[in-house]
């Protein structure tokens, strides 16, 4: 076996794999790895796998990061954002209550400006102000009708 043509060989491999690397935004998240053949396609087609540093990742994985930012960070960050913008104080509750769009009324939380966030807490307001009296009066007319009968 001719050692010289195997260190060749091995030579030439390197600088193929030096050349084959991905771009930086493909590349491993977590150790920056950017070479192709450490970097192996899961079987689901969707997900990396990291052979240098064993990360799973996706190629979208800045987006993916934020859409499975658990609750307990969109909280915080919430409450960040509230802690930061006294002008939100008053709607502290509001903001923080467990909206059924969460992500969606987080992303929004956010970036919507703060004048916009103040006129949505103030409609809620102003509709619980209203129900909390339609039931008060609705009240008064069950109990004047069962007076009555
Ligand atoms: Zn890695």
């Amino acid at each position: 076996m001719d050692t010289r043509s195997d260190e060749y060989r091995r030579a030439i491999r390197a600088i193929t794999e030096v050349q084959d690397t991905v771009s930086d935004a493909h590349g491993c998240p977590y150790c920056q790895e950017r070479r192709e053949d450490w970097l192996v396609w899961c079987d689901d087609g969707e997900t990396i796998e990291c052979a240098t540093c064993g990360a799973v990742y996706t190629l979208d994985w800045e987006m993916r990061e934020e859409t499975t930012m658990d609750a307990v960070d969109r909280y915080q960050a919430m409450v960040r954002k509230i802690d930061e913008t006294p002008e939100l104080e008053p709607y502290r509750d509001l903001i923080l209550y467990d909206w059924q769009e969460e992500q969606e009324h987080y992303n929004w939380i956010m970036i919507a400006p703060v004048a916009e966030i103040i006129e949505w807490a103030e409609s809620i307001r102003c509709d619980e102000a209203l129900a909390k009296m339609e039931s008060e009066i609705m009240n008064e007319v069950w109990t004047y009708m069962d007076d009555q009968t």
